[in-house]
């Protein structure tokens, strides 16, 4: 098959998205994940509209196809502590604003953790947070990504994310992103069993709203509920099965993002190998 192949990495975002843009196509990736903002959380810098519009020029001439926003990880919309809410909600809120400025991309978010007040009672602040954020008029598809289920995160089993998605009423503007890490340490055995866990993933969710996959190798082994990421190949997962993961049927014409631990020349690399490994 010579269908496009939408693969990419976890870029910098610091000098703008002209340069996150150059960095892109020299490495070969169609597609970018950058964070819209330092990890703390701290103030986003202004955005450029020449350089968006230079970015979105870049992107086109290019063939990149996706741009993939990933929020804050720290960010937590079921903390117990109010204003920790607040402020992981009005973040979103400004985080979706800008990305109108590069329409119909996705902004991936971890739903958070609910820190020792129960599973149930986290879902219901993350959606109750999400029905205030979301706009009808939002050209942006928000994921929830799936997580390792480490300590008190939500997001561990498919089943919870299922429950965020229904109690949103925008829900059409909701979907999820995998990440082959996460999956593999919360116990979905994509390794051994890749049919069934996509076949789960539909039961539960629905195969419609898996909109892109973080193709990451892990440290640590099956259901160890540990989230470390590893370079492609030198994990628990496994080349051979990140392979058939890139090469499903089901899953092949969505985005791959590495979040491996590499700088540029390992990512050039990882994206070469990945593309050799296409069929
Ligand atoms: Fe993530
Ligand atoms: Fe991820
Ligand atoms: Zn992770």
């Amino acid at each position: 098959m010579s269908d496009t192949f939408i693969i990419g990495c976890h870029l910098s975002f610091s000098k703008g998205f002209c340069a996150m843009g150059a960095d892109a196509v020299s490495i070969g990736a169609t597609a970018i994940q950058f964070f819209t903002r330092n990890p703390r959380g701290g103030v986003a810098k202004a955005i450029d509209a020449d350089d968006v519009a230079a970015y979105n020029e870049l992107a086109a001439a290019n063939g990149i196809i996706t741009l993939l926003a990933h929020a804050s990880y720290t960010l937590n919309l079921c903390s117990g502590d109010k204003r920790i809410r607040k402020f992981a909600e009005e973040t979103m809120a400004d985080d979706l604003l800008r990305m109108e400025l590069t329409p119909h991309q996705l902004y991936n978010f971890h739903p958070g953790s609910h820190v020792g007040q129960g599973i149930e009672a986290g879902i219901e602040l993350i959606s109750g947070a999400l029905n205030r954020i979301l706009t009808p008029e939002q050209t942006t598809t928000v994921l929830l990504e799936t997580m390792s289920g480490k300590g008190s995160e939500i997001g561990g089993k498919f089943e919870e994310l299922r429950d965020i998605i229904d109690r949103t009423e925008q829900n059409e503007k909701l979907g999820v992103c995998l990440d082959t890490c996460h999956v593999y340490d919360a116990g979905y055995d994509v390794v051994n069993d890749l049919d069934g866990v996509l076949a789960e993933f539909d039961r539960v969710i629905g195969i419609r709203r898996l909109r892109a996959i973080h193709i990451n190798d892990s440290k640590n082994p099956f259901g160890s509920h540990k989230d470390r990421h590893e370079k492609i190949g030198m994990g628990n997962l496994g080349v051979e099965a990140l392979a058939r993961i890139i090469n499903h049927p089901l899953l092949r014409s969505l985005p791959f993002l590495l979040e491996t631990p590499n700088e540029l020349p390992g990512y050039a690399e990882e994206i070469a190998l990945l593309k050799k490994l296409r069929k």
